[in-house]
């Protein structure tokens, strides 16, 4: 197949183009910029350059966006604007892309977060849940997802993304650091849900959406088995062989990291009916299993 991919320079980006490449896929990359590292050794245009150069874009089999700001970085006034901006925009230029295209990509994936179910440590969401603002990424997600439903692609895709778990991005080396050093343990009340995804199995399952024409609108990316705060950490105590034992009050993360700390004193429990009802077959089903494939000694 041949795939283009917003964001294919980010953490699950970069994963998915080696693994779409292993299936012998053909990948572009769309970037802000087009020079430098991962970059020189496959093509890639510039979104600046679509607009001119639609050409690179017809026929093709997927686009997939996983474009956006960072979220990892303190939620300033500026931040959060970036954060949703980048958004909006990649979402809008991909719209204004594909309904100039010909011949339009057979599905789009476009990146969403499974924020967009708003935060509880009681309800259990799927892909029938209404989407709930109740903070300022739910609010980003539900924009998000408003300005990809304007890409008029035969079918699309609304890839609500949990904490993807991997060793050389996203979330988890900042949540690995404190056990590390000897001093990890529960954030907060510990009760909040944390909705994850090994890395290895959010890129099969970008590939399985793609592949699987009946697969359309929201697709949430967790895994089976969402865990609360505290059994996440004592997972992650023994795949680093650490203690779990020094809880950090919710107060004092947050004097630390703001808002952004809501991140880890909130969440929802999430889960892939869409993906199981579609016959996808998660290889890490357990947070124990993956953290333990993620930090397998030689691996890490
Ligand atoms: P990264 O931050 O690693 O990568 C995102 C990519 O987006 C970058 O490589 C960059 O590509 C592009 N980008 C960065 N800033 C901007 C900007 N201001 N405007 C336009 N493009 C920008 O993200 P991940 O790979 O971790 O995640 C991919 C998507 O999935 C993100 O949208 C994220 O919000 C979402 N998600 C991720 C989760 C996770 O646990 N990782 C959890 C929930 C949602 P380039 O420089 O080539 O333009």
């Amino acid at each position: 197949m041949k795939i283009a991919i917003g964001g294919g320079t980010g953490f699950i980006g970069r994963r998915l183009v080696r693994y779409l490449e292993s299936c012998g896929d053909e990948t572009i990359l769309i970037s802000r910029k087009t020079s430098g590292g991962i970059r020189g050794e496959r093509r890639t245009i510039a979104w600046d350059e679509l607009t001119a150069n639609r050409d690179h874009l017809e026929g093709l089999d997927a686009i997939v966006n996983l474009s956006g700001e960072s979220i990892n970085q303190r939620w300033t006034d500026k931040a959060k604007r970036r954060v949703l901006q980048s958004r909006l925009e990649t979402a809008a230029k991909l719209a204004e892309l594909v309904g100039a295209l010909e011949n339009k990509p057979k599905v789009v994936v476009n990146g969403s977060g499974m924020s967009v179910y708003g935060t509880s440590e009681t309800d259990v969401y799927d892909e029938t849940s209404p989407p709930r603002v109740v903070d300022f990424l739910s609010g980003v997600v539900v924009e998000w997802e408003r300005a990809a439903d304007a890409i008029p692609a035969p079918r699309l895709v609304k890839l609500r993304v949990g904490l993807v778990l991997g060793d050389d991005g996203g979330a988890l080396p900042l949540m690995a650091l404190p056990y590390k050093l000897g001093v990890g343990g529960r954030v907060g009340t510990g009760r909040q849900w944390v909705s994850w995804i090994h890395i290895d199995d959010i890129v099969r399952l970008i590939r399985h959406c793609i592949e699987r024409d009946d697969i359309a609108g929201p697709v949430n990316a967790t895994a089976p088995n969402p865990v609360t705060n505290d059994a996440f950490g004592r997972a992650l105590a023994a795949a680093l062989h650490r203690p779990h034992w020094l809880p950090v009050p919710g107060f004092a993360f947050r004097l630390a990291f703001g808002e952004m700390a809501d991140l880890l004193l909130t969440g929802q429990r999430v889960l892939p009916k869409a993906a199981l009802e579609h016959g996808f077959r998660f290889r890490y089903e357990t947070a124990d299993e993956a953290l333990k494939a993620i930090f397998r000694p030689g691996t890490a």
